[in-house]
């Protein structure tokens, strides 16, 4: 039968795994192959996704995917929790310890001085942010990757200098398919570092080891970092550290990156085996007595085939011929085989899928969980049932319950934005306007008292201090937004959001994981763009970027409400509302266009894991929001600085650069007057209104007051029906230059100038519309 016939709270044995491609290397990377049991553990409240349980932890599947998996029904216990601990004895292999028991005798050190860099790889939480905190303390900065938008983020470890640690994205397979597996491979494979820290969630040993068996290919000194092992033996379970070490032939140390505990002698060892150059001891995880030996027989003969080729190209052997087999043109290319040698390889893998009766992917995963198996039967005593688990079944059954998902979901995002724009954001935003108005006040006396100069005043005190001080006050929101957010993703609600949303998303051709940008965008779009990142596809991520602009960010808010007073008094809150739904509207329309014709083509696979709900620490907290304030106020310091200074200018003088009286005078007048026909088939050809919607672009507060500030005999003055078409003008038209630039920051250039005249277009088509509308009821 099909897996997707399967009953909830049922179990079967998977008997084959179809599909092909991206998708279904993620299903056996992830642990999905012939001869694994699952558990279905819920449908989705709408149906779809399902949640399963594979290999001791929860993973997200959708239901057109799971019909392409056969099972045969009735396998009993999936998993065997609380064996009885059994005593066992290991000689400590000693692996990358100073000299002692040493394999390698005195070594092959680097020289005196040189960098140690380090790269940081690990499955999704399994602890990484965590660890690269404790390692690095606050030296740390972020970047970019070259070329792609992953995150990337570097730092020495403390106390140690000549060292450089980088966080790499959380990854489950060093398959080319996901950008961020692209990323942390060719880091590995290109940048050298001198040695890798490869994090397990000890937890869930057999699925974190898979990344690890790839790892050891890549013939890098390597230290196995065993994480949470605190929750681990809190449960009763027990890993035999000397044993594991011996059967992968690298260090291995428990650590509690949390408790902080065990994190000195990991860095020792990793600095040891960077230091000397200790290759992991073992390669291989084939044995000739396997399934009678195909897969062993297929990945030696290729790691001979293509020697020379991998040593030329640079790349380890053991690693290329594995990615050959599973059928990976990067490497393919890489290696740069002759006609013959391809011809070659392709019957070895033939007569392997022949021999082993499975396709090479499924017998290159099957051949890696094998040795996995021993490892774990040799050195794991698995804990009990885990309190955390327990636990975070209970949570789920309200979080992801078929008639409280919803509900509550929507609960919980009104509360954040309650508690952020309403309550704690405002009260801090006050606290920080007032302590910039106090400075502004101190440098504007202290300028009268050295009578400075009065244009220059003027610069300092209006361009300045109004524009990036009043920018600056977005501080406070931002970073309590963030603050929610991030905790709500540490403690792993926001996978469930996504597991719960991603039918709805479907629909217009995204996943459940785009949610959360979407949610951002209506706090502000910079974060919205920037928390993109986390995306697994480009394309996904490319279409949510461009999505978000249409959810009204709270900038706009001060908009609405100052023309809704104006004009609508009576109808307020529906009208703002009304608002809020058009832009999301708009967006869906757009979304839906995209997907006819700008990104084809389906979302990824929705194949994600559900960890357990976990306390966020607070000093990963506490990082990620300096982290956000430290970027924030880069932001305003630079691009924003700049902005202000040239808009007071221009508002400020004529075209013969003299000071003038009147602001109808001055450059920024001539421009909006050379622009205003374009405002004008839509009513807002004021040369005010379009001064004020330009200086929107700067940030949206400012349309409110430049429009205070320009017409001088009251706003009344420019009639009900042009508020309409600027309320709706101003809810879609390009979001502001701090967005834009992120955005460009993300997707480049031409994408940011496409984004400012799409939205442009469509404000203008939809006041338009507005105004037609209005000009009919008014007519008749
Ligand atoms: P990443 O996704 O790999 O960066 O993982 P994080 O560092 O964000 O950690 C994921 C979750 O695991 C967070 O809630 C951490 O607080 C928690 N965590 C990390 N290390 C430990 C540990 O050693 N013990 C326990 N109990 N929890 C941990
Ligand atoms: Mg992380």
């Amino acid at each position: 039968m099909k897996l997707s016939e399967l009953k909830p709270g049922r179990s079967a044995r998977i008997e084959q795994v179809g599909g092909e491609g991206a998708l279904r290397q993620h299903f056996l990377d992830m642990g999905v192959i012939p001869g694994t049991d699952v558990t279905l553990v819920k449908l989705a409240p709408m149906g779809d996704p399902m949640e399963l349980r594979v290999r001791g932890y929860e993973l997200t599947l959708r239901v057109a995917d799971a019909e392409k998996i056969q099972v045969s029904p009735a396998s009993p216990d999936a998993e065997k929790p609380g064996k009885a601990p059994e005593k066992r004895f290991t000689d400590h292999p000693g692996l990358g310890e100073e000299g002692k028991f040493h394999p390698k005798g005195s070594g092959d050190p680097l020289p005196e001085g040189s960098l140690l860099t380090f790269a940081l790889v690990g499955n999704q939480n399994s602890g990484k942010t965590t660890l690269f905190n404790q390692l690095t303390g606050s030296n740390q900065h972020v970047g970019n990757f070259p070329g792609v938008t992953v995150d990337r983020k570097d730092g020495s470890i403390c106390g140690h200098k000549d060292t450089l640690v980088t966080d790499l994205p959380g990854i489950y397979s060093m398959s080319p398919y996901s950008s961020e597996e692209m990323v942390s491979r060719n880091f590995v494979l290109d940048s050298k570092p001198s040695a890798i820290i490869n994090i397990v969630d000890a937890t869930n040993i057999e699925r974190n080891l898979y990344l690890t068996m790839q790892l050891l290919e890549m013939n890098t000194p390597m230290v196995v970092a065993l994480n949470m092992m605190d929750e681990l033996r809190g449960n009763g379970g027990m890993v035999d550290i000397n044993a594991m070490e011996a059967m992968l032939g690298v260090p291995v140390v428990p650590i509690s990156a949390v408790k902080n505990e065990g994190v000195d002698e990991l860095v020792r060892h990793a600095i040891h085996v960077a230091k000397y150059r200790e290759k992991p001891l073992r390669q291989d995880f084939c044995f000739p007595e396997d399934h009678g030996g195909a897969v062993h027989r297929a990945l030696h003969a290729v790691s001979h085939l293509i020697e020379d080729h991998a040593e030329e190209a640079g790349l380890p052997v053991r690693f290329s011929a594995s990615k050959l087999i599973e059928g990976d043109n990067d490497i393919l290319l890489r290696l740069n085989l002759d006609a013959n040698e391809k011809e070659m390889l392709e019957h070895i893998v033939l007569q392997m899928e022949k021999e082993r009766e499975l396709d090479h992917s499924a017998a290159m995963a099957d051949m890696r969980f094998d040795y996995i198996e021993r490892v774990s039967e040799a050195c794991v005593t698995h804990p009990r049932e885990s309190r955390e688990h327990l636990r975070s079944q209970k949570i789920d059954r309200l979080l992801t319950g078929k008639y409280t998902a919803l509900p509550l979901f929507i609960g919980i995002m009104g509360l954040v934005f309650f508690l952020t724009f309403f309550l704690i954001g405002p009260f801090l935003q006050d606290l920080f306007a007032s302590g910039i108005k106090a400075l502004g006040d101190l440098v504007r006396k202290a300028m009268a008292a050295g009578s400075v100069n009065e244009t220059i005043k003027s610069l300092v005190l209006d361009g300045i201090f109004e524009g990036v001080g009043s920018v600056l006050s977005f501080l406070p929101l931002i970073v309590t937004l963030f603050f929610f957010l991030s905790m709500l993703e540490d403690s792993g609600y926001i996978a469930r959001v996504a597991f719960v949303m991603d039918k709805l998303l479907r629909c217009i051709g995204l996943s459940g994981r785009s949610i959360v940008p979407m949610l951002i965008g209506f706090g502000c779009t910079v974060p919205a763009v920037m928390s993109t990142r986390t995306l697994p596809s480009d394309r996904d991520r490319r279409m949510t970027i461009l999505l978000t602009p249409f959810m009204s960010c709270t900038a706009k808010l001060p908009i609405y409400s100052f023309f809704v007073s104006a004009f609508f008094p009576r109808y307020s809150w529906m009208i703002i509302t009304v608002l809020y739904l058009l832009g999301i509207l708009t967006g869906v329309l757009v979304a839906l266009v995209y997907r006819k014709t700008l990104f084809k083509g389906e979302a990824v696979p929705f194949v994600m894991e559900l960890p357990n709900y976990r306390l966020p620490s607070p000093r990963n907290v506490l990082q990620l929001l300096w982290e956000k304030a430290r970027d924030f106020l880069h932001r305003a310091f630079s691009v924003i600085l700049i902005a202000t200074i040239v808009v007071w200018f221009l508002q400020g003088f004529d075209f013969r650069f003299n000071l003038v009286e009147d602001s109808r005078d001055s450059i920024l007048a001539g421009i909006a007057g050379f622009v205003a026909p374009a405002f004008r088939p839509v009513g807002l050809g004021d040369w005010r209104i379009v001064t004020s919607l330009v200086s929107g672009f700067m940030a949206k507060e400012s349309v409110v007051s430049i429009m205070e500030m320009l017409f001088t005999n009251g706003v009344q003055a420019i009639g009900s029906l042009t508020a309409a078409c600027l309320l709706v003008f101003s809810l879609l038209y390009t979001p502001c230059v701090a967005a834009i630039a992120s955005i460009r920051r993300e997707m480049g250039r031409r994408w940011a100038f496409y984004v400012i005249l799409l939205q442009c277009s469509i404000a203008w088509v939809g006041a338009l519309i507005v105004r037609l509308i209005g000009m009919l009821l008014g007519a008749a």
